[in-house]
């Protein structure tokens, strides 16, 4: 029996990650919830789901949550409650799908705590790789990532011997500005840069999608997942989204995963992991679909994607700080306090404001992050 604690249950990958447990049936349950504000829609899942734990993001909206479900379920919150539902003693399975920062400590608490993790999340390892994939390592657990170009990863390399592996390649579809020229991105709006040409996601991964920033984490995410040197890892970008990513071995064989722009699959894979099970999903029709095609990104216009590349080999606290300065950036932007290009400015400046530190521990970390939003509002001029 897989029990999952799922956290993000409101999210875009926390709904769909319900809807893959209601389809997969016997054998699979939820246990435990955690999300933030939206509570109405928790209530639903409450009443639907059962668990005897949720989690919300405060005092508040643990009252509002009262009121919608009664006293049967214990209902916890903040920072502490994702913790507590991530090291929920009945799940055995931890989705980890909140936003940014914030999933970090929950999901070393799970690792700790001997649950197999399945970070939907890229923040956690761009900020803490290193501690995270020794935790794993010492528990001697899958970390099966639902990230489709990272699933697409971990599946070509089912089987693979690891030292053989040339080359990882993460595809990215290039968002709304692919072809621009950095002049034309200057006078960008919220609205233009939340069109995603693919994706639904939520607005601040889609903005990083946008800056291609997201592939940026992705590349880090990589780095720590496979354990290869960064340079060793590889973006394309493949407007269509149909190659979700691909592995390039030594004797010049490339492995690809393919399937129609979904996240339903790196979910069901990611939850019925090491076994593959049938999905009532539409399934991928090459013939009808328009060429595939693929090109160079443009780093000098896609600044973000270059950050992140330095920032890899900088290591450290650098990642950290850089995802920190642009959580609090696409804030800005999505306020409209701060242009579309101010986004690499700002990370770029805190990047090079950040201390140089070998094998930071979480304290350290977390002390980095916050000045590092300290820096960047100051650098976004709030
Ligand atoms: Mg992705």
């Amino acid at each position: 029996m897989t029990r999952i604690a799922l956290l993000g249950s409101t999210g875009s990958i926390g709904t769909q990650t319900l809807e893959v447990v209601e389809q997969l049936g016997d054998g699979y349950d939820v246990v435990a919830l955690a999300a933030g504000r939206q509570v109405s829609l928790l209530a639903e899942q409450v009443r639907r789901w059962r668990p005897k734990l949720v989690s919300v993001a405060d005092a508040a909206a643990r009252e509002e949550l009262r009121g919608l479900i009664g006293d049967s379920t214990r209902i916890v919150c903040g920072e502490e409650g994702l913790v507590e539902v991530a090291t929920w003693e009945n799940a055995n399975l931890v989705v980890a799908a909140v936003t940014g920062a914030l999933g970090l400590r929950p999901i070393v608490a799970a690792l700790q705590a001997g649950k197999r993790v399945a970070p939907a999340n890229k923040e956690p390892l761009v900020i803490a790789g290193s501690i995270l994939m020794r935790l794993t390592r010492e528990q001697g657990l899958p970390l099966v990532p639902i990230d489709s170009e990272h699933s697409a990863i971990y599946q070509c390399l089912r089987g693979e011997d690891p030292a053989t592996i040339e080359r990882l390649v993460l595809t990215a579809s290039g968002g709304p500005f692919r072809g621009c020229a950095l002049a034309d991105l200057a006078g960008v709006t919220p609205e233009q840069a939340l069109n995603h040409p693919t994706w639904k996601m939520g607005p601040k991964i889609t903005i990083d999608s946008a800056t291609l920033f997201n592939k940026g984490l992705e590349v880090i995410e990589a780095q720590w997942l496979f354990g290869l040197p960064v340079d060793k890892v590889d973006v394309i970008v493949h407007p269509q989204s149909i190659v979700h990513s691909m592995v390039e071995f030594q004797d010049g064989s490339v492995l690809a995963q393919m399937d129609d722009p979904n996240m339903r699959t790196p979910i069901q894979f990611a939850l019925t992991y090491p076994h593959r099970v049938t999905s009532p999903r539409s399934r991928l029709n090459l013939a009808a679909r328009k060429p595939l095609s693929f090109e160079q990104p443009d780093l000098d216009v896609f600044r973000c994607l270059a950050l992140a590349y330095d920032a890899a080999r900088a290591g450290g606290l650098v990642p950290c700080a850089m995802n920190a300065a642009d959580e609090v950036a696409v804030e800005r932007f999505l306020q409209g306090r701060i242009g579309f290009l101010d986004i690499p400015r700002v990370i770029e400046r805190v990047m090079e404001r950040c201390d140089h530190v070998a094998e930071p521990d979480l304290d350290a970390l977390f002390a980095a992050d916050a000045q590092a939003r300290r820096w960047a509002d100051e650098e976004c001029g709030c």
